[in-house]
């Protein structure tokens, strides 16, 4: 199809569309797929419709030489203005989600608050950090989502993968993680999540449901929810909470074309409407140098960047 996207992987992607379990646009534009609105077109975005339809075509994109890209809900990201050359594989429809006993098997695309509603659902407590995180299980265990206290390396058992090259499926038990802060040894790796399983402990329904609706309060009275972002643009500096260091550098509110640091949240860089990558970038270093000229802290993005 062209240097990127070879016609093994196309008709790979072709056929399972014809089989009904899976689904591709070409020219797709990355600002309509992540929950920061912003990227130009990938060449092509798939969505595979079943585990066994994404392991297809991961393993048709490395045995042909497609350059790929794996995506969750893309609440993490930031793509690139020019959009990605290549394939990039949403995981958004791997959603079943079976609980059993005070487990919890669920597949890579299920989306955080799904989860937790179904654990509040079975009366198991565990979950309620996570209701109302915009992202998928696989994107939560690759980066140890977490919030109020709690974290994926908390509830973890167990998840399951697709190692590319090989084409062989194993799975990691939670200490094998290598868990910390917003980190495991998924980043350091090109394995694809195929499914996790959570262990919970039973609890009172209406008393996770409290707690639930007590974390989405304070998400909507502290976060920018109204715009378009990717969460916290930055990771803590060690010692330091960054959006505190972004506030108290007067940094609310600066503005570089269409992104802006929210005036609700510090840490939080939305898109007025018409922010470009670009924007985010020069926005984001101008962030790091004024922090650290003023405190001599080196901050990190925690928002990954992707394409083109
Ligand atoms: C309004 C808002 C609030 C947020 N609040 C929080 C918060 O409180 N706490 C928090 O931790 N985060 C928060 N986030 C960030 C984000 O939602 C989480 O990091 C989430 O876990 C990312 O999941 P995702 O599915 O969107 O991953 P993506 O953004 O799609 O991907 C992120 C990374 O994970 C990798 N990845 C995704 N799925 C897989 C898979 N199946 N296998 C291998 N790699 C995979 C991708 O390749 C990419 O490198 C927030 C974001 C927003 C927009």
């Amino acid at each position: 199809m062209n240097d990127y996207i070879k016609a093994d992987f196309f008709a790979a992607a072709d056929s399972l569309k014809a089989e009904g379990r899976a689904e591709y646009e070409l020219s797709a534009p990355l600002s309509r797929c992540c929950t920061f609105r912003i990227g130009g077109p990938a060449d092509m975005a798939v969505w595979p419709g079943d585990i066994e339809a994404l392991s297809a075509l991961v393993c048709a994109a490395e045995n042909s030489g497609t350059r790929y890209f794996i995506c969750g809900s893309a609440s993490n990201i930031l793509f690139s203005d020019e959009g990605f050359r290549g394939a990039i594989i949403f995981t958004t429809k791997l959603k079943k989600i079976c609980v059993s006993g005070n487990t919890i098997h669920a597949e890579c695309g299920a989306p955080l608050s799904l989860l937790a509603m179904a654990a509040q659902r079975a009366s198991l407590s565990g979950l309620e950090f996570a209701y109302g995180i915009p992202g998928s299980l696989g994107g939560a265990v690759f980066m140890n989502a977490g919030a109020y206290g709690g974290e994926m390396s908390q509830i973890l058992i167990s998840s399951e993968y697709l190692s590319p090259k090989s084409g062989k499926i194993s799975s990691l038990s939670a200490a094998e993680h290598d868990f910390g802060y917003r980190h495991s040894l998924y980043m350091e790796r090109d394995d694809i999540i195929l499914s996790a399983v959570l262990e919970l402990v039973p609890g009172d329904g209406d008393e996770i449901q409290r707690k639930m609706d007590e974390n989405m309060d304070a998400r909507r009275s502290k976060q920018p929810l109204e715009s378009p972002s990717a969460g916290s643009m930055f990771k803590r500096a060690p010692g330091h909470f960054t959006s505190a260091l972004i506030d108290g550098a007067g940094l609310k509110g600066y503005k570089v074309g269409g992104a802006e640091v929210s005036s609700k949240h510090a840490g939080f860089v939305i898109n007025t409407g018409d922010a470009t990558a670009a924007d985010v970038i020069a926005l984001t270093e101008h962030i790091s140098s004024v922090i650290f000229e003023k405190y001599g802290v080196e901050i990190e993005r925690e928002v990954r960047t992707v394409g083109p």
